[in-house]
């Protein structure tokens, strides 16, 4: 029996994870099958929180093989491989609308939405709620289909979201180790020890998004006052309670082992024809208008592609990957990654192949007249000079000199603090050898 929720918290307090551990706890006479999964889902959306995240949870009599994946209080979290009989529907609906009626947030905005049911919804509306904006009707109709229960608080918006996480079936996953703050200290500064944050990336190789080498700062500690106290994100599950165990920090009240498509690039829609706001696109360009910083510290830089011209945008937040952006010229070759925003009209980057270089030429003179060979002086656009002395008119002829490129092809991305949970950090990629 799946059990899935969704938008339970606010931007001041509580995280859908932490719910997550509550179910855990109170459904332990249950068996959970496979690990609890944290599904990412479009981050365009409008309305989300901060990182669209979607929880769901399989119970059922557990058989075979069992791991340990978490620590609730006393409780050690033990996840099956095969379930051999499923628990009541109605009894898991009753037991977990108590919990999310008395966790979630709906006095500050929240909309939460739980689903239960024997079978997941089609992949289909994954794929579509990690990439497009889905309306709701679309997913009651869809949970109708497959016998479904649906929980609605204010408004249930939640419903979407619950329903994708189930029905997401990984192509590509990865897995984040989620350490809890106790009650007493949520809202407090966190106690988390840097320099062990720093090793995670050398001694847990499969690890990542870890620490910012350039501001010198974790990535893996949250900044809102949500329950969390830290989470490590790696590709080999096994690694990740030694990871957390290598963090001295203040005490962990509990933790959980999450299978989740952070790190997957499950948003980003390849085939297209024409782009759209509210999705993110892997775009092939040449650029045909050089960078230029606006007002706020934004770079922009106009790429052609096989639909048009596309403004391309590395927000300020980007930091140092502005300074990649910034050294590009008309005529280099891209491939770039990101969501295309409704306005202003811009494709906002998330990482960027350069494909090919242009040869990069800069004026050193004027031309010399054709008839009286005195140096010309420019009309302004348009590369026409007019001679000084006999007012012959030509255009070009300039002496141009070649100007070193300070990059080099190849893949740049943000730093970690400016990266989307579900962007594939090229560590990861390059890892996977996987090409654009
Ligand atoms: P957190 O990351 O802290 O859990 P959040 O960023 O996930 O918070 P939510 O509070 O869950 O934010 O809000 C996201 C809302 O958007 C949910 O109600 C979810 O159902 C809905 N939603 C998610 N994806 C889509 C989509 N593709 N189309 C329409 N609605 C969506």
């Amino acid at each position: 029996m799946y059990v899935a929720f969704d938008d339970t918290d606010s931007v001041t307090s509580m995280c859908t994870t932490f719910l997550a551990t509550e179910v855990v706890r109170a459904l332990s006479d249950h068996d959970l099958i496979g690990y609890p999964r944290l599904v990412r889902l479009n981050p365009s959306v409008p309305w989300k929180t901060r990182g669209n995240g979607a929880l769901c949870l399989r119970f059922g009599k557990g058989s075979g093989a069992s791991s340990v994946i978490g620590q609730i209080g006393d409780l050690k979290v033990r996840s099956h491989r095969r379930s051999l009989g499923d628990p009541d529907q109605d009894e898991l609906m009753e037991r977990c609308s108590r919990l999310l009626r008395l966790w979630s947030r709906t006095q500050e905005d929240a909309s939460p939405g739980l689903v239960v049911s024997p079978s997941p919804p089609s992949p289909r509306l994954y794929w579509r709620t990690v990439r497009e904006v889905v309306p709701k009707e679309e997913v009651m109709e869809e949970l109708r289909r497959i016998g479904a229960s649906a929980l609605e608080l204010s408004g249930g918006r939640g419903v979407i979201g619950a329903s994708a996480a189930m029905a997401w079936r990984p192509r590509d996953r990865t897995y984040e180790v989620l350490a809890y703050r106790a009650k007493e200290r949520w809202g407090t500064p966190r106690q988390v020890m840097p320099q062990d944050v720093e090793r995670l990336d050398a001694r847990f190789p499969s690890t990542f998004n870890n620490y910012d080498h350039v501001a010198r700062r974790p990535a893996i500690v949250p900044h809102s006052p949500c329950p969390i106290l830290f989470g490590i994100r790696g590709d080999d599950v096994s690694e990740l309670p030694e990871a957390m165990r290598s963090v001295s920090s203040e005490p962990v009240d509990r933790w959980l082992l999450f299978m989740s498509n952070q790190g997957t690039d499950d948003h980003i829609v390849r085939r297209w024809r024409e782009l759209r706001p509210w999705s993110s696109y892997r775009v092939e360009g040449e650029v045909v208008r050089a960078p230029a910083t606006i007002p706020g510290g934004h770079v922009i830089l106009r790429l052609r592609t096989k639909a048009g011209e596309v403004d391309c945008a590395a927000y300020e937040p980007s930091k140092e990957f502005r300074g990649v952006v910034r050294q590009l010229v008309p005529g280099d070759l891209l491939v770039a990654f990101g969501e295309l925003r409704e306005r202003p009209r811009t494709l906002n980057l998330e990482k960027i192949e350069v494909v090919a270089l242009a040869e990069h030429r800069r004026k050193v003179s004027n031309p010399a007249c054709p008839d009286c060979g005195k140096a010309m002086g420019s009309m302004g656009r348009g590369g026409w000079y007019r001679c000084k002395r006999c007012g012959r008119k030509a255009q070009g002829g300039e002496r141009t000199e070649l100007v070193p490129r300070a990059i080099e092809e190849g893949w740049y991305e943000p730093p970690v603090r400016a990266r989307r949970h579900i962007s594939m950090p090229l560590k990861r990629q390059l890892a996977r050898g996987l090409r654009s």
